[in-house]
This record gives structure tokens, sequence and C-alpha cells, in this order.
């Protein structure tokens, strides 16, 4: 940590539906929680939930990681997809197709940014179950940037079809 930065509270959201994705999510866990300058505070359980876009493809397993973290928003987000790229993440499929390791920035303190490369909250976040359900497990009193409390948004979800493993 730099002398006299506080760190921020972020959250990642984790995904995987290739490659063993249980064993992708926990040693992506373990890969955060090794990140510089940045502690795991929190790691939800994990979760099964069908695919977002093309149905073809299997199930995915998602999971919420609460970080403390003095990395920059951008500085995340880098060290987020280094960690994809260990984990073989191929860029070249299809949008929303099947990957060994997807991890979103989807909540950076009460930052909001609108930028090419990252937008914060995350642009999926009030809508995705598999997000929303793992976040209110470790979150519960989260005040969402530009959404309000996260009970709120829960309270507008359909939660069929994530299942906590
Ligand atoms: P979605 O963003 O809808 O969940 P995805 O995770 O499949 O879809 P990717 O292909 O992983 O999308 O990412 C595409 C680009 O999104 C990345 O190159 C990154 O620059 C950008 N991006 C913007 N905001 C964020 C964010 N909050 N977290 C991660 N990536 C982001
Ligand atoms: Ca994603
Ligand atoms: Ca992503």
């Amino acid at each position: 940590m730099m002398p006299g930065t506080s760190p921020t509270v972020a959250y990642v959201g984790l995904g995987s539906n290739l490659d063993d994705p249980i064993a992708q999510v926990r040693s992506a866990l373990r890969e955060l929680a090794s990140l510089p300058q940045t502690q795991l505070a929190h790691a939800s359980a994990l979760y099964r939930s069908p695919p977002l876009g093309p149905a073809n493809q299997p199930d995915y397993i998602n999971a919420v990681a609460e970080l403390h973290t003095t990395l920059s928003p951008v500085a995340l987000l880098e060290a987020l997809q280094n960690i994809e790229q260990a984990h073989g993440r191929d860029r070249h499929g299809e949008h929303w197709g099947p990957r060994t390791l997807d991890l979103d920035v989807l909540l950076y303190g009460q930052t909001i940014l609108d930028g090419p490369r990252l937008r914060v909250p995350h642009p999926g976040l009030a809508a995705r179950a598999f997000v929303l359900i793992p976040l209110a497990e470790i979150a519960p009193a989260l005040q969402v940037p530009a959404h309000g409390p996260l009970s709120g948004l829960l309270a507008g979800l359909d939660a069929a079809g994530t299942e906590r493993l």
C-alpha cells in the first residue's frame, strides 16, 4: 500500500464455463488475494447459472469478491485481464461465448466511470442475477452508485436459475 492512501472497496465478478470452471474460479480467487496493493476481504460462495447470450454453451460458475485496493480503477482492470490471460482466456470467440475465466470490475467504491476501456458500475450489474445474488451475500447493505440500494435491485430480479453450490 502507498503510505497515506486509504484503500477503496472494489467488487469483482468472476465467471467461467470451460476447463473445470469450479477450479478456474477457486484459483482466480487465490490470485486476486495475491494482487499487489490489494487484499481479498470477502469472497461469496460459488453459484451455477445458465449462460447469457449463446445458449449452446455450458452453464457458468460465478462468484463475487470484495477487494480492498489502492490500485487505480484501470490498474485493477489490467491486473484482472492479466489473470484472465494466465487462465488461457481466448478473446477471439463470439461475444458472450464460452470462456475459461471472465473477471469484471463491478464497482470501485462510489466511483462512476464511462470510458472506452472501463465502465463502472459494470453496465450489466443491475440486471444480472448471477452478479447481484453473490454480491448480496457479501455486501447486503451496499449502495450501488447510480442505482441505489442493492436490496432494491434484488427485489426486481428473476433469481430462477442461479443456484448456490
Ligand atoms: P460483459 O461486459 O457484458 O459482461 P464480457 O465480460 O464478455 O461482457 P469482455 O469481452 O470480457 O466482455 O470485455 C470487453 C471489454 O469490456 C474489455 O476489453 C474492457 O475494456 C471493457 N470493460 C468496460 N468496463 C468494464 C468493467 N467494468 N469490467 C471489465 N471490463 C470492462
Ligand atoms: Ca462479463
Ligand atoms: Ca469481462
